[in-house]
């Protein structure tokens, strides 16, 4: 991971000089936007590979914008982080349903947003294990970033991704969510349990027109287990 290139989209300036100070302290590349219409240009000039997004923005509410980025296909892969001063567990919850893949709650310390930085990062980056896992019609290439169901590509978001290649290559056994934490999300202490509900229900969503959501099953009082029996 050589200087990766984060784009900041804050308005608040001194909060800003401070990200700036501190990320590229720890080696990032850094843009920085004001607003939305600012961060839309700077993204379609060189991708990303990681937005961090404030919530509260003037215009376009950084929510909107994540929306935006997830529905197009260009920028739908890239991570977002949002920092939010909103401490509402429910607004939490709506950033990640939405497509973030992590939210940091203001304030913040330079040092716990660069682990969050660097557990996405982990987590987005291609898988080297280059060979094709196999469970009934559904194929994951891991080198690719590739899912597909009936040899059709199948759209997963980058965590799921991550989520279902950890499934495919240790199936028919139970796992809670803190395991579940400890393998996909690299044992990062900030993620919350609930944050692996959120995303066990967009894998299964991915899965649901082929009728493969029942792979993904929940051991009530456990955790969950993916398995192709039964
Ligand atoms: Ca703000």
């Amino acid at each position: 991971m050589s200087n990766p290139y984060i784009l900041i989209v804050e308005d608040e300036a001194p909060i800003r000089e401070m990200l700036r100070m501190a990320l590229s302290r720890a080696g990032f590349t850094l843009m920085e936007a004001g607003d939305t219409q600012q961060a839309h240009t700077l993204i379609f000039e060189r991708l990303p590979q990681l937005v961090l997004l404030d919530w509260m923005l003037p215009g376009m509410s950084g929510i909107e914008f994540a929306n935006r980025l997830k529905k197009d296909e260009i920028t739908k892969d890239i991570p977002i982080i949002m920092l939010t001063a909103k401490t509402e567990e429910a607004d939490k919850i709506r950033g990640l349903e939405i497509g973030a893949d992590d939210y940091v709650t203001k304030p913040f310390s330079p040092r716990e947003l660069i682990a969050r930085i660097k557990a996405v990062l982990r987590r987005t980056m291609p898988l080297s294990d280059a060979e094709c896992l196999t469970v009934k019609n559904l194929k994951l290439f891991p080198s690719e970033h590739r899912l597909t169901i009936d040899d059709q590509d199948v759209h997963i978001g980058p965590t799921e991704f991550r989520l279902l290649h950890f499934f495919m290559t240790h199936q028919d056994r139970v796992y809670n969510r803190t395991q579940v934490l400890d393998h996909v999300w690299g044992g990062n202490v900030y993620i919350e349990e609930r944050t692996v509900d959120v995303h066990i229900r967009r894998l299964r969503k991915s899965l649901d027109e082929w009728g493969y959501d029942s792979l993904v099953q929940t051991v009530r009082g456990v955790g969950y287990r993916f398995s192709a029996k039964g």
